[in-house]
């Protein structure tokens, strides 16, 4: 058994000595198996919840009705699912029921993909009913069973095959692809937040490109949001080198900028994608500062404005198409920024109305934007008295 699981064992050998079986399943068999660090560990039972629940003190229910407790042990949480079936998949998305069996073979059945129906016992013994290990071995995303049923009972799965052919950087076997070609439009019938979870995951994967060809070519972007007609704009993502993205922000005002979209435009897209009000704001910072990059007309207001966050996202971005800095002399060029933040100037709008005579009114907001662009410029020390003199002349200035 490999060392990961060491901990988790003696959950499993609980489960076993109450007269029960239970497996590691899912997504940390195959990482383990591929080398791949895992982020969770899943364990699958014949126990029913309540079965769980009176063999362990400390647990949670997390999704009782689908069978999930989860588990505590020793500060670590396992998530514990009774292996069960589904049926009915009446509307291509969530089953109508769930059937809890007391069978491993039955459960597996039901998984989307080879590599991700393998369990793992107590032991170290791995059950293998669909070939999983050989897929994983040739790099190959495959359905269990027929590739039409399945996307036909959850269409989410296709998006979900796009996705570990980026995140694993595997091929999609011919028969499902073609499932997944034939079956696209049943996309729409899917929660775009799901969808969205996925397309992410897809575009931080370890080979996008590969992911993307295939969404691009089954034809599953015309069934996402605000990309009908943009198959030019998206299949120029291939021919850029094989390029990788560090977090969410990245990934959207990537696309974002790749499709084109005005600032205003941004925030209408992404809010049809669903997203956060954080990420859309992220967003809307680092796409200037991607044009920026492009026009090599970055300066030390726009560096200021954007923050050090947002400038080292949108150099990311800038990388795929060979408009970025140089990480070291971008981070340089940031901090010899006289100020990163207006409240690190020495004045304020306070100050500017009690020791600097200027009246409140319109005109105070723009003396202190004047005198903020001047510090961040290095026109002006960001000392008070040389701050309240040039806000003096500002103000007659401006009369
Ligand atoms: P990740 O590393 O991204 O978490 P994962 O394989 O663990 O990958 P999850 O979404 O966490 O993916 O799902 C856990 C397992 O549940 C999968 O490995 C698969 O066996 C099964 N599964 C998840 N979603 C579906 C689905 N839509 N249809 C069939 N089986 C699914
Ligand atoms: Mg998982």
């Amino acid at each position: 058994l490999p060392a990961i699981f060491a901990p988790a064992r003696p959950v499993l050998q609980k489960i076993e000595q109450a007269g029960f079986e239970a497996y590691f399943v899912g997504g940390c068999v195959r990482d383990t198996i591929l080398g791949d660090p895992i982020h969770d560990i899943d364990i699958a039972t014949s126990a029913y919840p309540s079965e769980i629940k009176a063999i362990f003190k400390r647990t949670v229910d997390t999704g009782i009705v689908h069978g999930t407790v989860m588990i505590l042990d020793h500060g670590t949480g396992y998530e514990t699912t009774t292996f069960r079936t589904e049926s009915g998949y009446q509307d291509y998305r969530r089953p109508d029921s769930v059937t809890f069996v007391r069978s491993l073979a039955e459960d597996l059945k039901r998984r989307d993909f080879t590599i991700n129906a393998l369990a793992l016992r107590e032991n170290g013994e791995v059950i293998d009913l669909f070939d999983g290990l050989a897929d994983l071995d040739r790099h190959l995303i495959r359905a269990v069973g027929d590739p039409n049923e399945r996307f036909h009972e959850d269409a989410l799965r296709m998006m979900r095959a796009v996705r570990f052919a980026s995140k694993l950087d595997f091929v999609i076997d011919q028969p499902t692809l073609a499932g997944i070609r034939e079956n696209a439009p049943l996309l729409s019938k899917i929660a775009v937040e799901r969808i969205q979870v996925e397309f992410e995951k897809l575009l931080l994967g370890q080979r996008p490109v590969s992911g993307l060809k295939d969404f691009i070519d089954t034809g599953l972007y015309r069934y996402c949001p605000g990309l009908v007609d943009q198959e030019a704009a998206l299949s120029q993502l291939l021919v850029l080198n094989n390029w990788q993205l560090e977090n969410a922000q990245q990934a959207w005002a990537m696309l974002c900028f790749q499709l084109g979209l005005s600032n205003k435009q941004v925030a209408g897209f992404l809010k049809r994608w669903k997203t956060s009000n954080d990420l859309i704001r992220q967003v809307k910072r680092i796409i200037p500062l991607v044009a920026g990059l492009r026009d090599k007309s970055l300066d030390a207001m726009a560096m200021f404005a954007g923050g050090w966050d947002a400038l080292h996202d949108a150099n990311q971005v800038a990388k795929l198409y060979g408009w970025a800095e140089e990480d070291p002399v971008l981070e340089k060029r940031y901090q010899t920024l006289p100020i990163k933040s207006s409240n690190e100037l020495t004045i304020d709008g306070r100050s500017l109305m009690a020791d600097g005579g200027i009246k409140p009114g319109p005109q105070l907001g723009r003396i202190l934007n004047d005198l903020t662009t001047a510090v961040v410029e290095g026109r002006l020390a960001n000392n008070r008295d040389t701050l309240l003199t040039a806000a003096r002349t500002l103000a007659e200035e401006k009369g």
